[in-house]
């Protein structure tokens, strides 16, 4: 039986290890960095982080929660519910926490992965799955000044909750999905709140509901009924994705949604001018949030669009000149996105560097496999991010995908696979066509490369995504006996 060394406990970590216990190919080790399992949601401390995915299509099909307590549940409960799902596959076990990955090199001759950590200790095996997603390693700018601060500064994904921000001069730089969220729940306590606005975001109506007992109880009795909700949110998106894939009547209703709201949650012209965006709607992400403008319309809060040009020992300067006063500035920046895997050195075939193949931005084949990188499968790899749509579904395709190719190992007693690079080429050449005409093409986002490469993003639906990925097809690899 092959072996499998996963990297990351996060949701893909997780249901990988899972997909392959199942299929009774339990030789796996997981290998995580920090001390507990759950990824981003481990990770993504700050007041109100949440997922604006519904609960019911955010988890696991085979694992459905019916005691979720919210539709859009808050990253306590996200992270409780991976927890729970990884003790019920006896899972923690085979996690090796503390344990940071610094690099992988192929042995050819050995056909393992040999997997250096930073504790020293190597670890090998057939076949190497790393699973450390896309939005996990904060993006500070680079604005000038930003280390002479003297104030209390943290990024948004390393929230500092040391600090008490009750009555503080606080700036905010970044106005995304992390910091819609922590706004209005920090503008109550605190003194005066700077909103530092580059680019306005789309902001549409959130439904979220509290579950009743009684829909527990309904949810738990007969699943069927949560199933429905689930297939209805799948759907939405699989709707709205169909106008994601160009700037059409579908984002242009977008648009009067965000319209709507802004007119019936903003009676300041002045204002509402400022947090109306300049872009097709769709092209970055469209964001969730009903309690968001009315925090922005407190009279502790302002708005700030000229642009960030220098930090200050005390406060933030805007082009202008203008200097505002700050005692914390929280960078809620983002993510440093298409760095896949990130600081980790990837030796495949003949020692050569992943760094390399991927200069030119990542890619893979489905997300999955990189020509000259054999036994190697990635999770939420280059391409497989959604502009709607829960990422956990793309998950358990990728993990029943890799599961078929370890089985095909097995049941061939091959020491490799390697996709094939003229397979992987031609994918490469239509995903990128196909995202040339996506609305994600019309702006600068988190989606894309310096260059304008979009290589997060899968072009189509989710279901063409399950489609495709069903069945592996063992011509798509070079086989090694
Ligand atoms: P983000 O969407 O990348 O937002 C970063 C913000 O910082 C943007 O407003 C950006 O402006 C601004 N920014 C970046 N550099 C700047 C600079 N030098 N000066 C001024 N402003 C600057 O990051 P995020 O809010 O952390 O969210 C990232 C992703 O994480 C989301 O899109 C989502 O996929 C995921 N997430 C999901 C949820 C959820 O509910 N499911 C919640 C949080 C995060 P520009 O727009 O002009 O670039």
């Amino acid at each position: 039986m092959p072996s499998a060394l996963i990297i990351g406990t996060g949701f893909a970590g997780i249901g990988m290890a899972i997909e392959l216990q199942r299929a009774g190919l339990g030789d796996v080790t997981l290998l995580e960095k920090a001390a507990d399992l759950g990824g981003v949601w481990r990770e993504n401390t700050y007041p109100g982080a949440g997922c604006d995915i519904p609960s019911p299509y955010y988890s696991f099909s085979f694992a459905p929660n019916p005691l979720w307590p919210m539709r859009f549940s808050l990253r306590e409960d996200i992270h409780a519910y991976l927890g729970a799902v990884t003790d019920r596959y006896r899972l923690r076990e085979k996690i090796h926490f503390n344990t940071e990955v610094t690099g992988a090199a192929w042995d050819e001759g050995r056909g393992v992965w040999r997997v250096e950590t930073a504790t020293g200790r190597t670890y090998e095996a057939n076949v190497l799955i790393p699973a450390v997603g896309q939005l996990s390693r904060p993006a500070w700018p680079a604005i000038p000044g930003r280390e002479t601060f003297t104030g209390h500064a943290f990024h948004s994904a390393e929230w500092d909750h040391s600090g008490d921000l009750t009555g503080r001069r606080v700036a905010v730089i970044g106005t995304g999905a992390s910091a819609i969220q922590f706004v209005p729940r920090i503008q109550p306590e605190v003194g005066q709140l700077t909103l530092f606005q580059r680019s306005a975001p789309y902001v549409v109506p959130k439904a979220d509901t509290a579950y009743r007992p009684w829909q527990h109880t309904l949810y738990r009795r007969i699943p069927q009924t949560q199933l429905l909700e689930r297939a209805f949110f799948w759907a939405l998106c699989e709707f709205a994705t169909v106008g994601l894939k160009s700037d059409n009547a579908i984002t242009r209703s977008v648009d009067l949604l965000a319209r709507a709201m802004r007119r019936r949650q903003i009676k300041d012209p002045v204002l509402r001018a400022k947090l109306t965006p300049d872009y097709p709607a769709g092209c970055k992400r469209v964001l969730f949030a009903s309690n968001y403008y009315p925090a922005l319309t407190q009279p502790n809060v302002s708005v700030e669009t000229n642009p960030v040009k220098e930090i200050t020992p005390t406060g933030v300067r805007t082009a202008g000149g203008a200097h505002h006063a700050a005692d914390v500035i929280i960078y809620a920046t983002g993510f440093r996105t298409t760095e896949f895997l990130g600081p980790m050195k990837v030796l495949g075939l003949a020692g050569r560097d992943l760094r390399d193949i991927w200069s030119g931005g990542a890619r893979a084949y489905y997300g999955i496999a990189v020509p000259g990188f054999p036994n190697m499968f990635l999770m939420y790899g280059p391409n497989t991010n959604l502009g709607c749509g829960s990422i956990i579904y793309m998950l358990e395709r990728q993990a029943r995908y890799i599961r078929q190719a370890v089985q095909h190992l097995a049941a061939t007693g091959s020491s490799s696979v390697d996709v094939r690079s003229e397979v992987a080429d031609r994918f490469d050449e239509e995903v990128q066509r196909r995202l040339g005409h996506s609305v994600w093409s019309l702006c600068r986002s988190w989606y894309r490369e310096p260059t304008g490469r979009i290589s997060t993003n899968w072009p189509g639906l989710v279901s063409e995504y399950h489609r495709r990925t069903r069945t592996l097809d063992p011509s798509d690899y070079r086989v090694t006996p």
